[in-house]
């Protein structure tokens, strides 16, 4: 396998733009729900800023999961937006650093001399993945008797029961709350 790597050596004689266009086994790029298969591909600007190598850039990719109200499989587009830090610094090296969730969340540790950025490219995508894929914001789900797809139609259970009262508004919602609280 093919990995990433930048040279601070090269970078001293001047920024380098990494085209990024590989398989997302490559950023390890891997989750319970979503599943990805298409080529992770983005531009990251590298150039040096002091003692410090700056990483702006872009990386997009898709996702599959399933919607869930639905469950029908749908393409999550990805665009994750980098502007991060790497720093020859060995107080960066505790696990949390590491993982970016250091003091300064947007510096890495590294080893002065290559750059290894998978790990940084593959938060950047996996901060975008949405709590809860929707295969439309309107989605209708699926009817919890019979299990059809309500965005196909009414089921006939809708006939059979009595309206359903009129949709509980948030705001009703949080009144309610508030009355049992105040019991
Ligand atoms: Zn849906
Ligand atoms: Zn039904």
């Amino acid at each position: 396998m093919r990995l990433m790597k930048i040279d601070v050596l090269k970078l001293r004689e001047g920024p380098i733009d990494l085209e990024v266009d590989c398989q997302p086994d490559l950023l390890d790029l891997v989750d319970r729900e979503f599943h990805f298969r298409k080529r992770v591909t983005g531009l990251v600007h590298f150039s040096l800023v002091e003692q410090r190598v700056r990483a702006k850039g872009f990386l997009e990719t898709v996702a599959e999961a399933e919607c869930v109200r639905c469950l029908k499989v749908v393409e999550v587009p990805l665009r994750g937006i980098l502007d991060i830090f790497y720093e020859n610094n060995p107080a960066l090296l505790t696990p949390e650093a590491m993982l970016g969730a250091g003091e300064d969340e947007n510096l890495y540790w590294f080893d002065g001399e290559i750059i290894h950025p998978e790990e940084q490219f593959r938060e950047a995508i996996m901060i975008e993945l949405p709590m809860l894929p929707l295969c439309s914001p309107a989605c209708k789900g699926l009817c919890a008797q019979c299990g059809a797809d309500l965005n196909e139609g009414q089921c006939r259970c809708a006939q059979q029961k009595p309206p359903r009262a009129v949709e509980e508004d948030p705001a009703d919602w949080k009144a309610a709350l508030k009355k049992i609280r105040l019991q």
